[in-house]
C-alpha cells in the first residue's frame, strides 16, 4: 500500500503528477533544487498544447540537416562538438533512430499518448486550476509550398485523434493573421491546437496542489538515495532525509543523474532552447504561429509576444549564445516584417529533457520496486504533462487502463539487453 509519495522536481511534469496523486488521496511531498517559482524549462517554453506535433525529434534526414547547419551559429539545430563520452554516446544512439521505421513507431506512440490531452486540460479548469489558456488554434507559416507539403504529410497521422492541419495560401493565412508578411507563401491552419502561459500553468498547478495538501520543499537538491534491497526508503534533499513509500523522478534533464543515484542510469540529456519576450506591441497575433523553415514558435500571451526556438545539443548550462538569439529575431522579422531588427532582445534559455529515441520515459525504474520515472518529454513536456500524470497514477493504483498507450515509454527499453530493439532498421 502506497501512502506517502515523494516527487523530485517541481516542473510542469512533477507538479501535474503531484496534483494527480494528491487527487488520488496520497500524501505527497515535492522536492526541488531551485527556489519556488523557478522551475527550469517549464516556465521557459512556448506554451503550446500541440497534439498535432506528435513527432519525435530524431527523424529521417536529421543528420544531413545537422551537418549542413554545423557551420551556422544562428541555425535552428546545432550539435556542439564535445568529446564527453556521454554526449557522443547519446548522439550516436539518436542517429540510430533517424530512420523511417523508428520515426513511424514514435509518431504512432506519441499520437496515441496525445489522444486525451485536450480533455485533460479541460479537466484542469473544471478542477479549479487557474492558468492562462487560449483555445484559438495555430498557424504554421512557410516561405515555400514544398515545406508546407512536408509538414502536411507529417501531420496526417494525427487526424485519427481529431487534430487537423488544413492547407492555406499565403493570402488566406494573412486573412487570419494580417501581421504575416508577403514572404509567407503557404501554410497550415490547425484549429484544435491551443496555447497557455506556461508560468501561469506552473503556478496554477502548484496553488491547487497546496490546496490539496501537497508539501513543497524548495532549495533542496536531491544528492543521495537511501535504499533497502530493491526499495528506495528516502532521498537526501538539501541535507535532510525525506522518507517515502514511493518516489517519482521528474527532474527534467537532471533525471539522468538521479536515475544513476537510484541504481539505473537513463540516457536523458539536455536539448537547449532559446527565447525572448517582446512587450513592444510592434506585432499583434491571435493564434500561435510557427515560422516553419526557421523552426521558431511565436506565442501571443496576455501581456507579451513570446518567441522560442533552437535545439542545441552538447550544452547544459544557461549561457546565451547571442548568435542563436539573433537567428530567432531575424526569423521573426522575415515572417512578421513589423517586428523590428533592433534592439537585440534580452533572451532566456530552457533545457529540454531529450532521449535518444525522442520518446518520453514514463513508468517503473528497472531494478527498484518503488521508483517511477516521468521525464524525457523533449519538445512536448507541457502538452504531455497531464497524460503523464495519468499514467503514473495508474502505475501507483494498479488500475492501468492506459497500459497499452504507456508501453512505448517504459524506462525498461533502455535496459542493456533491449538496447537494440527500438532503433529498428
Ligand atoms: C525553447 C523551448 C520551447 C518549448 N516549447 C514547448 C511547447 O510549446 N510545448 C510543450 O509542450 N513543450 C515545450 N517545451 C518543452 C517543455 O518545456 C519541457 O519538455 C518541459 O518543461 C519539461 O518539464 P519537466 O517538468 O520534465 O522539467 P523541468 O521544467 O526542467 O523541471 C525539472 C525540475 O527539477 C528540478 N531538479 C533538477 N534536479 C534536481 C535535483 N537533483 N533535486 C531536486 N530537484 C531537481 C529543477 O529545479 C526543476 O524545477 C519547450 C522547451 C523549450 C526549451
Amino acid at each position: 500500500m502506497t501512502d506517502n509519495a515523494v516527487i523530485v522536481g517541481a516542473g510542469v511534469v512533477g507538479l501535474a503528477t503531484a496534483h494527480r496523486l494528491a487527487q488520488d488521496g496520497l500524501t505527497v511531498t515535492v522536492v526541488d533544487a531551485a527556489r519556488a517559482g523557478a522551475a527550469g524549462a517549464s516556465v521557459h517554453n512556448a506554451g503550446w498544447i500541440v497534439p498535432i506535433m506528435s513527432t519525435p525529434v530524431p527523424a529521417p534526414g536529421m543528420l544531413g540537416k545537422a551537418l549542413r547547419w554545423m557551420a551556422r551559429r544562428d541555425s535552428p539545430l546545432y550539435v556542439r562538438p564535445s568529446p564527453r563520452p556521454e554526449h557522443v554516446r547519446f548522439m550516436i544512439n539518436m542517429l540510430r533512430h533517424c530512420n523511417p521505421r523508428a520515426f513511424a513507431h514514435g509518431v504512432e506512440a506519441l499520437t496515441s499518448l496525445n489522444e486525451r490531452t485536450l480533455e485533460l486540460f479541460d479537466e484542469y479548469e473544471k478542477d479549479g486550476i487557474r492558468f492562462e489558456h487560449h483555445r484559438v488554434g495555430q498557424l504554421l507559416a512557410f516561405t515555400t509550398r514544398h515545406t508546407m507539403e512536408e509538414y502536411r504529410a507529417a501531420t496526417a497521422p494525427m487526424e485519427r485523434i481529431g487534430h487537423t492541419a488544413v492547407p492555406r495560401t499565403g493570402d488566406e493565412l494573412r486573412d487570419l493573421e494580417p501581421a504575416l508578411g508577403k514572404q509567407v507563401l503557404a501554410g497550415l491552419h490547425c484549429p484544435q491546437e491551443r496555447h497557455v502561459d506556461p508560468a501561469s500553468l506552473v503556478k496554477g498547478l502548484e496553488d491547487r496542489c497546496r490546496e490539496l495538501g501537497v508539501r513543497f520543499l524548495y532549495d533542496s537538491p536531491v544528492t543521495g538515495v537511501g535504499t533497502r534491497g530493491r526499495t528506495v526508503t528516502s532521498v537526501l534533499a538539501g541535507g535532510d532525509e525525506v522518507p517515502g513509500d514511493l518516489f517519482v523522478l521528474a527532474a527534467g534533464v537532471h533525471t539522468g543523474p538521479l536515475s544513476r543515484l537510484a541504481g539505473h542510469p537513463l540516457p536523458i540529456r539536455p536539448g537547449k532552447g532559446y527565447g525572448f519576450d517582446d512587450t513592444s506591441g510592434a506585432v499583434n497575433l491571435r493564434h500561435s504561429v510557427y515560422l516553419g523553415e526557421a523552426k521558431v514558435a511565436v506565442t501571443p500571451l496576455s501581456n507579451r509576444l513570446r518567441f522560442a526556438g533552437t535545439m542545441e545539443f552538447g550544452s547544459s548550462d544557461a549561457t546565451i549564445d547571442r548568435h542563436r538569439l539573433r537567428g530567432i529575431a531575424d526569423a521573426a522579422h522575415t515572417y512578421l516584417p513589423d517586428f523590428p531588427l533592433e534592439p537585440q532582445p534580452q533572451g532566456w534559455t530552457g533545457l529540454r529533457p531529450m532521449t535518444p529515441d525522442g520518446l518520453p520515459v514514463v513508468g517503473p525504474l528497472p531494478g527498484k520496486d518503488n521508483v517511477l520515472v516521468a521525464s524525457g518529454h523533449s519538445m512536448l513536456g507541457v502538452t504531455l504533462a497531464p497524460v503523464t500524470a495519468d499514467i503514473i497514477s495508474g502505475e501507483v493504483s494498479g488500475d492501468r487502463p492506459s497500459a497499452d498507450i504507456a508501453r512505448p515509454f517504459d524506462p525498461g527499453r533502455f535496459a542493456p539487453q533491449r538496447r537494440r530493439s527500438p532503433a529498428g532498421g
